[in-house]
């Protein structure tokens, strides 16, 4: 299989959920020490390791070279923003501000395009390995040339709590294109929304959503349960 992102011969499958975020929501895990994993095609699948398990790996391989240095910095900015929203300094709730210049001092833009550029990865394997008929190209040149997905938003906001891990996408069309689609990512109590619209109508998702052309240095939450 070649590497969706730069076409080269691939190897590797990327976390599902960040191995970071996945030690820090469980602790470290083992044979001793299990994780179980669900969806709707596995149920109670046993994990011994987060780094070895292939179940919590996406599909869609990249080449070692896109999954490490390529895209290091984008995961290095995730981990640093996803430990920022859990550490207690941000108040999980509907309407409450984070301040980017607290979580990146001095790198708001480009650490944000970042942490963009991490959830285009993400979703670009998603799309993959689901099949999901919306253009990957578009995904893996934001990441070659390291600009951002113009149809790609983000919104941070609280969860109940109960599910780490990633949900399915849920799709609209419209004369037989996705018009957008929408999926979140969640660890603990933080929850992403990562949205691709590919239209000019203001859907309900997009209100506070966060792209990299916004011009702010303060992101609303919202409240999904
Ligand atoms: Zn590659």
């Amino acid at each position: 299989m070649l590497c969706w992102i730069c076409g080269n011969t691939a190897g590797t499958g990327e976390h599902k959920l960040k191995a970071s975020d996945m030690r820090s929501e469980f602790g470290s895990v083992s044979q001793k020490n299990p994780l179980y994993y669900n969806s709707k095609l596995h149920k109670n699948v046993r994990i011994n390791s987060i780094k070895k398990s292939s179940i919590i790996k996406s599909n869609a391989l990249i080449c070692e070279n896109c999954n490490t240095s390529r895209t290091s910095q984008d995961d290095r900015a995730w981990e640093a923003m996803s430990e920022y929203l859990r550490s207690g300094r941000v108040c999980l709730k509907r309407g409450s501000t984070i301040n980017l210049q607290k979580v990146f001092p001095g790198k708001t833009k480009s650490r944000m395009l970042n942490v963009h550029l991490y959830f285009v990865k993400q979703f670009g394997c998603v799309i993959k390995e689901f099949g999901i008929p919306i253009e990957i190209n578009n995904f893996s040149d934001a990441i070659l040339n390291r600009t951002p997905h113009p149809k790609v938003f983000i919104s941070f906001g609280a969860s109940n709590g109960i599910l780490t891990g990633s949900t399915d996408v849920e799709i609209a069309s419209l004369n037989g294109k996705c018009a957008f689609a929408t999926w979140f990512y969640v660890v603990g109590n933080v929850a992403i929304n990562i949205m691709y619209s590919n239209e000019n109508l203001k859907r309900q998702g997009l209100i506070n959503s966060w792209h990299p052309s916004t011009v702010t240095k303060q992101i609303k939450l919202a409240t999904y349960i």
